[in-house]
């Protein structure tokens, strides 16, 4: 009798080279000589290039692509994202800085956040990189930095719409919210701009993240296109930029399946003409983090024990939530699932026995798998936990209890 335990997606994009998982093409083990530690985060910078290439052979021409940089904000993985997207949106006057770093023209970076403060909202004008205005409060900050500086503020609006993405990992739209303008009171806040000296660029709306279902993300891209048509009519200038959000995700979880683009595509394929027609001047705009670099990282922990306690195995390992506590199940979880994981130096041996893999902390939060099937695990063995370039290292409480940080490396 066969027991149907959903499985996760196969995880097949990084080489394995006899028993040894590569990233990069360079065996786990050598890397965690050249990092000098475990544990580490290493990105395929390859994956990352794919990813982008193969989204834009599904989407209709024409669409541009933003990395949303909160998702991996690692300089390198920036840098690189730069070069293939065609441009940056940042949360913060840090990622403003990192984002700046890579040479990415000032008005392909924008900059969202419900609280930007008024040292932020200085090196943005000062930037040129395009604000989007969270509130009217913001409206008046930025008026009066303009005043000040000079500076004209390239200003779009971030509308928080009427309706929301259904069946998210993380709704950021609908109803109340602490993100954006609530669309009903976006033609007053046009209104405002235009009294302003101020350049008037276009609208973002977001309505919200880690989403698999292609029926939703349809739904809400073609509301999100009504809303921004309706909303233009009251626009004080050209809509130079519609960014549509994102919200495309990876598949985490035992019976997650990988997002189907075409009927996305499809769909934005049917509306462009019409959008086009009514906004000759925009340029439209995917704003996606994870979905780009999310399946292309690993976390790398080693075990540090092996310890049997009762009927279980735990694995003990140098790693745990302090470093990545997505994995945790601690990062907007409700029910803690497992990331995928394997054993980075026995990726050829076949599972032998069913293990709870922990982290050092003394608490029992700090779970990076629970009752897993793997080959029969060492001292010294490194663990890998997949789907890990997105959300990890600046994702997490890396002071929590005192231990050593983990490092990075993009290969
Ligand atoms: C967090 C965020 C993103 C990125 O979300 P992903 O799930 O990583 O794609 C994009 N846009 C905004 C406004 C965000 O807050």
């Amino acid at each position: 009798m066969s027991e149907k335990r959903p499985s996760h997606v196969p995880i097949d994009n990084f080489e394995v080279k006899g028993n040894t998982l590569c990233v990069g093409g360079v065996p786990v083990p050598d890397l965690a000589e050249r990092v000098g530690q475990t544990p580490f985060y290493a990105y395929d910078r390859q994956l990352m290039t794919e990813r982008v290439q193969a989204l834009r052979a599904a989407l209709p021409a024409g669409i541009s692509i933003h990395y949303a940089i909160k998702a991996n904000p690692m300089p390198a993985v920036v840098d690189h994202m730069a070069k293939h997207v065609d441009g940056l949106d940042v949360a913060s006057g840090g990622e403003l800085r990192v984002a700046l770093d890579t040479g990415a023209p000032p008005a392909t970076i924008s900059f969202a956040g419900p609280g930007k403060s008024p040292a932020e909202l200085r090196a943005a004008l000062a930037a040129g990189v395009t604000i989007n205005l969270e509130s009217e409060t913001e409206l008046s900050r930025v008026v009066a930095i303009a005043e000040t500086t000079g500076h004209t503020p390239q200003v779009a609006v971030r509308v928080n719409p009427d309706f929301e993405l259904k069946a998210s990992g993380m709704r950021m739209s609908g109803g109340a919210k602490p993100f954006g303008v609530d669309a009903e009171r976006v033609p007053e806040l046009l209104h405002r701009i235009r009294d302003h000296q101020l350049h008037f660029r276009g609208f973002h709306i977001f309505s919200g993240s880690q989403n698999l279902r292609a029926d939703a993300l349809v739904e809400a891209q073609g509301l999100t296109l009504d809303l921004a048509l309706r909303l233009a009519e009251s626009a004080p200038g050209p809509v130079e930029m519609l960014n549509i959000g994102g919200g495309f995700g990876i598949p985490y979880f035992p019976g997650d399946q990988h997002l189907n683009l075409a009927p996305v595509a499809e769909h934005l394929d049917a509306r462009l003409p019409q959008v086009r027609a009514c906004l000759p001047e925009a340029e439209i705009i995917l704003e996606l983090g994870r979905y780009l670099v999310g399946e292309a990282g690993i976390y790398v922990a080693e075990v540090l024990d092996r310890k049997v306690s009762r009927d279980r195995v735990f694995l003990v390992t140098n790693g745990g939530l302090h470093h990545h506590l997505a994995a945790s199940g601690n990062f907007g979880q409700v029910i803690r699932k497992n990331y995928p994981v394997a054993i980075a130096n026995r990726m050829a041996e076949t599972p032998r026995e069913t293990v709870d893999i922990v982290g050092p902390l003394c608490t029992p939060l700090d779970i990076l798998a629970q009752q897993v099937q793997l080959p029969k695990a060492e001292v010294g063995d490194l663990i890998a936990v997949f789907q890990s370039g997105a959300y990890g290292y600046t994702a997490s409480p890396t002071r929590f209890l005192g231990h050593p940080e983990p490092v990075e490396t993009l290969v």
